[in-house]
């Protein structure tokens, strides 16, 4: 007779329920289940549970919830081998804080800790999933969610129903009533506009999300099909930010479906695009390379040739003015070595940093407005002493002129004021940016993506093409734009108001 000797492994479970009123599917028994038959799948015992119920993963960030504490700490004394959670939902709608705060720190310490999702018999890997996933890595939900739409838009479609109404695609009106005015709440076409926000902020063309849209047959509004016009309005619709775009009433929406940050990052890339040309290029350091010893921008030449018998390309930074060349691979192996050394420790500081220039912003725009209001005290104070006549005399018109100009730039600078205003009151402040660091692998990104980061996180990239040597002037926080429009506004202007 055999013996039969079963190494049984744990595991540690973990549930989350984000209020008590969550049933079904997402219901913590539910959860349970699930986890114990994929466990057993995989050859493991669930020892313990770590369960967060009526726990907010929005308002507490993994680190700070205590069954993820729990969960750390098993796993840190040995207790369990691997983890498992029903899906990346459960863990956090973000998953950048479970990534930086749980798993990273965790299979530092313990390399062979394995984490499972019930989505998936392969292991757990954030650094894996695929890329459309990866792009709406903040909201696995939505995925999910898109996937629930697309099968109800089809139930409908069956029925002979028209889906969507005049009401903007993605929210559903609340019609006024004695006790409130007229109101959106999102309706399950919501994740699709957080997802074409999404795909936009990391450099794809409205070209390209609209096909994305189209090829993943997601349901259009009004049922049609996709166009990239209505990819165009769906990222300009005011709405989705929560203001009425008819009027100047604002915040109309509690939860409006675009946070401001994720609306600054599209602004951001808007201006990225018309700064430095469309993203998709293989050369994705081009104009923020520099020759080392000419300090002059690299110019980039494909010199493939055309009939090319060998696949092997021959793409050249060169330099302008030296004429000194490099090939790309050999240019972007020694940046990406660079910033892949400085992404780790960057990181959190970029976050501290973020905060603290759009505080500075905040500062500056209020002196600014304090000066402006200097200003026009002393216009008026000038103005009094203008003799009244029949005719408007030239001063006058000119008074008229210079005042103009200062209420443009009053508005100019209280519009930025509220752009800033509302990062800082947006308690995920920075989290969208930060999702860019779940792309530990630089390599593994798009062309697209790539370029992306390059021109939001580095300023200017130094080479010594002789030595390969680089020199890599980083950002410090991710408001490039928003601090250029800044310094814009508040060089001093020169308005003439001495008459
Ligand atoms: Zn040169």
């Amino acid at each position: 007779m055999k013996t039969m000797i079963v190494i049984v492994k744990t595991a540690v479970g973990y549930c989350r329920r984000s209020s008590s009123k969550q049933k079904g599917n997402h219901s913590i028994e539910f959860q349970k289940e699930q986890i114990i038959l994929m466990a057993n799948r995989m050859g493991y015992v669930i020892e313990g549970w770590c369960i967060d119920d009526a726990v907010s993963a929005f308002k507490t960030s993994a680190g700070e919830r205590k069954g993820l504490k729990e969960l750390y700490d098993l796993v840190l004394n040995d207790k369990a081998s691997a983890v498992f959670f029903y899906d990346e939902t459960r863990i956090d709608r973000s998953i950048v804080t479970f990534v930086n705060e749980i798993y990273k720190p965790l299979k530092l310490v313990k390399p062979n800790v394995k984490f499972y999702s019930t989505t998936s018999n392969q292991e757990w890997d954030p650094f894996q999933i695929d890329v459309e996933l990866k792009l709406i890595n903040a909201s696995y939900e939505s995925v999910t969610k898109s996937q629930r739409t697309i099968d109800s838009q089809k139930n409908l479609m069956n029925q002979k129903k028209r889906p969507g109404s005049r009401t903007p695609f993605g929210l559903k009106k609340i019609p006024s009533s004695d006790v409130q005015n007229e109101n959106f709440i999102e309706d399950e076409n919501a994740s699709l506009i957080r997802f074409i926000y999404y795909l936009y902020i990391w450099g794809y063309s409205i070209k390209h999300i609209t096909k994305i849209l189209h090829n993943s047959q997601a349901p259009a509004p009004g049922g049609k099909v996709w166009h990239r016009r209505t990819v165009e309005e769906i990222l300009k619709r005011p709405l989705y930010r929560g203001d009425n775009e008819w009027g100047s009433q604002k915040n109309i929406i509690k939860n409006p479906v675009i946070e401001p940050e994720l609306y600054e990052l599209v602004l951001q890339a808007k201006d990225l695009e018309k700064k430095f040309g469309q993203f998709s290029t293989a050369f994705t350091f081009r104009s923020i390379a520099y020759c080392m010893k000419c300090n002059v921008p690299l110019k980039t030449r494909n010199d493939t040739p055309s009939k090319a018998t060998s696949p092997r390309k021959y793409q050249n930074y060169f330099c302008p003015n030296c004429n000194q060349k490099a090939n790309l691979n050999r240019v972007h192996t020694v940046v990406n070595d660079n910033f892949f050394k400085h992404w780790a420790v960057a990181l959190r500081s970029m976050e501290q940093a973020g905060l603290q220039k759009l505080k500075e912003m905040k500062k500056v725009i209020e002196k600014e407005l304090d000066r402006l209001k200097v200003r026009e005290d002393m216009l008026k104070y000038n103005e009094s002493f203008i003799p009244s006549l029949e005719t408007p005399s030239s001063i006058e018109k000119h008074y008229i002129q210079v005042k103009a100009k200062l209420n443009s730039h009053r508005e100019a600078l209280n519009n930025t004021l509220e752009q800033i205003l509302n990062l800082l009151e947006d308690e995920r402040s920075l989290r969208f940016t930060l999702h860019l660091s779940l792309s530990g692998s630089f390599n593994k990104l798009t062309d697209v993506e790539k370029r992306m980061i390059a021109l939001t996180f580095i300023g200017k990239i130094s080479i010594n093409m002789d030595t390969m040597k680089v020199d890599i002037d980083y950002r410090l926080h991710p408001f490039i734009e928003l601090e250029d429009k800044v310094s814009r506004l508040t060089e001093i202007n020169n308005y003439k108001m001495d008459a």
